[in-house]
């Protein structure tokens, strides 16, 4: 990266080029209606694609650029193509035909010809294009003249050829987005400052994400972006590094005994391989005196929750407590469930604790949510602790379990390369059930528009009819859980009296009580109910071998993530099973919802789709998908930087011990990690 700055990186650091003390960084964090040209209207667009403050918008990491455009004399323009001119400017004009709007019109001149090139809404440009200027514009002709999309000004390099493209809606398109990460970056550039020390890297901040957004070339975009992934590598590796406690002693457990012995027998399936070997692992980590730190990883379905048993038993045959925690109360009661029909013919207590228990806990096997440990219940002879779906461990969990350091196996159905686990947990063991049960059969997904609705649920019935159960999730309408409630009631109903009528159809949502809850996920699993109508608290854990199609209503309301943790609730067990994604029709939909779905359609291998989901991000977001514990990494990229990490592990040893900004930003990341999955 030049750090003397050329093109619109050379523009942004003219302005910043003042003594270090004029940065105001806490300018970065005010919200975008504070940008020229920002209003209440815009601002709210914006806050539905995440964009809340100036620094998100710097943050904004551009999907993709664009190719380059032909370029064109001037006299030769014609159409509405997008196309790169060159030439020198003449006469300026800036006009403002209300209070927020301004229009730059330029002269530009080449060899053959003029015209009058316009910008929008970005007035100080009048100040840089004096007569004489170099200039290299992309944009199309419209009835202002030429009306600029991305520039170059004095500096005529390739700037404008490779013009960012933001994820976006349709309320706020991608070329909105840049011409406004382009005010916030001339705005506010000067007050980026590097939360590491100059040692660490010769690239600046500021001039990294200037070349981000406005690259020369996408050799220049792709430094840019290492630059900004090692930063935050390294923050996040300084934030792991400094919740772990070095001298923490745990329980040795010995050797696995007669009571595991017992429960592999219990099981009415045999063990894979992959399990086989996961188990192995973990009875080694249980012998030993340093509390286990691993990662158990496996898509939904695979088969983790059998290893995690075998853990807790561990535990309960060496005469302690294990402890099983879950990110909501409907998915501990579905392993209390699951755990407590294994363990009664094995004769082990265990207790589910719910949001009401306080003090201590006595039986063998404790199932909860994970805001449990956090909330005062003492587990006093807890050995070992599973953490379900729970992405980063937050620190205040990490400090209550401390007192007592349990071994702790954290499962996740996301798949996180090794490398972003090491990143996420700090040093984590991985074991991965690679591959689910060996008979199962992936699931078949289609997309289907809303006209042909009926055509699914014919599909659902032949699945009922054939003694199979199925799940409808409703659409993702209110923002209320007790809303969504009413509205799943409504829709339970209508679909009692048309499309499932004559079939038996609970209902579950998470307005029920905890009693009604049990009852009816009891009620479906024993098959007394035929379809399951849900909103998303099916999402993770609900274990019906025997429900074999799902339709998702509205599927294009959700996140990736979510729907894939959804799908994950059929083709659990040898059947072929089906996922119907119905939408609005599909030419109403923005380009992100549609990518999403056809990615789900296209593969079922929750790797690739973390991957997507990360690219896809933005929209996402809003759409409520659940966080993935990623989200602080907004330039890293899942699988290709695992050089970039080793770097930052390096740097953040190197660190750690040492006072400087760095440390205040990396307590920041682990800091708001907690509530994520919690919320
Ligand atoms: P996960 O927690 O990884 O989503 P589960 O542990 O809930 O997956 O397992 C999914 C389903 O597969 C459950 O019905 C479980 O009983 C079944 N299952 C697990 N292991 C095996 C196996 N080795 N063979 C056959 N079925 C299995
Ligand atoms: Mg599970």
């Amino acid at each position: 990266m030049t750090r003397t700055g050329t093109g619109f990186a050379g523009m942004v650091l003219d302005r910043w080029s003042r003594p270090r003390g004029w940065a105001r960084p806490e300018l970065l964090g005010a919200g975008v209606e504070t940008l020229p040209g920002v209003g209440a209207a815009l601002a709210k667009r914006l806050r539905a694609l995440g964009v809340e403050t100036v620094a998100d918008l710097l943050l904004r990491r551009p999907r993709r650029y664009e190719q380059a455009a032909d370029e064109i004399p001037i006299s030769q323009l014609w159409g509405d193509d997008e196309v790169v001119i060159t030439g020198v400017v003449g006469s300026v004009r800036v006009r403002k035909p209300s209070l927020r709007r301004a229009i730059v019109t330029a002269q530009v001149s080449d060899a053959t010809g003029s015209i009058g090139a316009t910008w929008f809404n970005q007035p100080w440009l009048a100040d840089k294009l004096t007569a004489g200027t170099p200039v290299r514009l992309r944009g199309r002709l419209s009835r202002y003249g030429f009306d600029v999309k991305t520039y170059d000004i004095g500096d005529v390099r390739a700037t404008a050829d490779f013009a960012p493209v933001y994820p976006a809606s349709e309320q706020v398109q991608s070329s909105r987005l840049r011409e406004l990460v382009r005010v916030a970056l001339t705005a506010h550039a000067r007050d980026v400052v590097d939360p590491l020390p100059a040692e660490l890297d010769e690239a600046l901040r500021r001039d990294a994400l200037a070349a981000v957004h406005f690259p020369h070339d996408l050799a220049e975009a792709e430094r840019a972006r290492e630059r900004l992934a090692l930063e935050e590598l390294v923050l996040l590796q300084l934030a792991v590094l400094g919740s772990r406690d070095e001298s923490a002693v745990a329980v040795p457990l010995g050797e696995p005994g007669a009571l595991v012995a017992r429960y592999r027998e219990a099981l009415p399936f045999a063990l894979t391989p992959h399990q086989e070997a996961a188990i192995a692992e973990i009875d080694r980590d249980l012998a030993r005196a340093v509390p286990m730190q691993r990662l158990l990883q496996g898509d939904v379905g695979s088969g983790k929750t059998v290893v995690a048993l075998h853990a807790l038993l561990r535990a309960v045959e060496a005469g302690r407590q294990g402890a099983l925690m879950a990110p909501t109360e409907t998915l501990a009661e579905q392993h209390f469930l699951t755990v407590e029909a294994i363990c009664a013919q094995l004769g082990v207590p265990v207790a589910l604790l719910t949001g009401s228990v306080r003090g201590s806990v006595d039986a063998e096997i404790v199932v909860g949510t994970h805001a449990l440990i956090q909330e005062g219940v003492a587990l006093p002879r807890l050995a070992v602790a599973v953490v379900d779906e729970q992405h980063r461990f937050g620190v205040e969990q990490r400090r209550a379990l401390a007192t007592q350091s349990p071994h702790v196996l954290h499962m996740t159905a996301t798949p996180i390369p090794r490398t972003l686990a090491l990143t996420v947990y700090g040093d984590l063991a991985v074991s991965e059930i690679a591959k689910p049960p060996a008979d199962r059969k992936p699931i078949v997904t289609a997309w289907v528009g809303a006209e042909r609705s009926s055509e699914a649920y014919e599909r659902l019935r032949v699945h009922l009819d054939a003694g199979r159960q199925a799940y409808v999730v409703c659409p993702l309408i209110e923002k209320s859980e007790t809303r969504l409630a009413r509205a799943a009631e409504a829709e339970a109903e209508r679909l009692r009296r048309a499309e499932l009528s004559g079939y038996r159809v609970g209902l579950l949502h998470g307005r029920l009580k905890p009693a009604e809850r049990r009852e009816v996920m009891r009620a479906f699993k024993e098959r007394e109910l035929d379809v399951l109508v849900a909103t998303t608290v099916i999402e993770v854990g609900v274990d019906v071998p025997n429900a074999t199609i799902m339709i998702v209503q509205e599927a294009d309301r959700f996140g990736l993530a979510q729907l894939h943790q959804l799908r994950g609730r059929v083709g659990r067990g040898t059947e072929q099973s089906y996922c119907l994604l119905i939408s609005r029709p599909k030419e109403e939909l923005t380009d992100a919802a549609r990518a999403r779905l056809e990615a789900l359609v296209e593969t079922t291998d929750g790797f690739e789709l973390a991957e997507r989901d990360l690219e896809l991000r933005g929209e996402g977001q809003l759409l409520g998908t659940r966080q993935s514990g990623l989200s602080d990494l907004r330039f890293t990229r899942l699988r290709a930087d695992r050089a970039l990490l080793e770097r930052a592990r390096g740097l953040a040893l190197a660190l750690r011990d040492e006072d400087g900004p760095w440390q205040d930003e990396a307590a920041k990341l682990l800091g708001d990690t907690v509530p994520t999955s919690l919320a």
